[in-house]
């Protein structure tokens, strides 16, 4: 039974850094002319409405997306462009946001002639949407499991291989199937980039899938973890990434641009750590 809808944290704290890590990946991908296969194994809805019912019932969007788009006029670095062009191009450019893409609109931002998207969605009305948002041959909506999906499709057909692991772990056993997932999609694709999200939560269920990867034979495995300065008692208190074989530089400038978020009136109100998982 899948009772996690997205429309409820859409444009979080969590999202603004997983959305960050997705753009600056494939922006430095992109450097290079060689075709993409990108595969979102957990898409939900594609955009969101952040004036929806769901989305003012949790408010959290305000201390995510919103905090840094009120920000966009201060920020330095460059590789802020493609997003806010991305969130400028859904709301305009003045204003409060609106509208929020979720992963699969991030993903087809950033579509080239030999470059496709497969996503997966397995809740029903999510997986609906998703598929009268989709209207584009490049992109393909698959009602199935993530995971297997996902392995199914290695390797891509592209020479480059850019994908998200973005479960909502309602189920526990979630942490151990995507550490076994990763080890399996690396065997068929070494040289694939992968994202793979993680809520970090006061029962520290995070570490079996954390354990895992540092146990397993996958190498060039960063961490990117930021953790909410007003933690609550219970539940998530941040929110992890990690980046398997991200491209050269990619550490740096990503650490750049949570730093000049991260804090201050006018930020995230988060602090943020980075490190090597395994190294290469
Ligand atoms: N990736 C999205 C984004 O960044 O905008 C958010 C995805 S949300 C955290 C997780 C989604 O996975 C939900 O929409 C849920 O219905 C879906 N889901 C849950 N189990 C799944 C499975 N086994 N395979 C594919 N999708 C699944």
């Amino acid at each position: 039974m899948l009772s996690y809808l997205h429309a409820f944290h859409a444009g979080n704290f969590a999202d603004v850094q997983k959305h960050s890590a997705l753009a600056l990946a494939a922006t430095m991908m992109q450097s290079k002319k060689s075709g993409i296969a990108f595969m979102d194994t957990h898409a939900g809805s594609a955009v969101y409405d952040l004036g929806s019912e769901r989305a003012r019932k949790t408010g959290e969007a305000d201390s995510g997306i919103q905090k840094l788009w009120e920000a966009r006029e201060r920020l330095s670095s460059s590789d802020w462009q493609p997003m806010l062009s991305v969130l400028a191009g859904l709301n305009g450019k003045v204003g409060q946001l609106k509208r929020y893409p979720g992963s699969p609109a991030w993903f087809r931002h950033f579509l080239r002639d030999d470059d496709s998207l497969v996503t997966f969605e397995l809740h029903p009305t999510e997986s609906e949407r998703l598929s009268d948002w989709a209207s584009s041959p490049k992109i393909r909506v698959v009602k199935s499991d993530g995971l297997s999906g996902m392995l199914n499709q290695l390797p891509p057909r592209q020479p480059r291989l850019l994908v998200l692991i973005d479960p909502s772990y309602e189920i526990k056993s979630e942490y151990a199937d995507v550490a076994a997932t990763l080890q399996k999609a690396w065997q068929k694709c070494r040289h694939g980039v992968y994202l793979i999200w993680y809520p970090i939560l006061t029962s520290g269920l995070q570490q079996e899938l954390i354990d895992a990867v540092r146990q397993g034979s996958v190498r060039k495995v960063l961490r990117s973890e930021v953790y909410l300065e007003q933690r609550p008692e219970r539940g998530m208190t941040g929110s992890g990434m990690l980046v398997v074989n991200p491209p050269w530089g990619f550490d740096d400038r990503l650490s750049a641009m949570i730093e000049e978020i991260k804090e201050g009136p006018k930020g995230l109100g988060v602090s943020h750590q980075m490190d090597w998982l395994v190294p290469e």
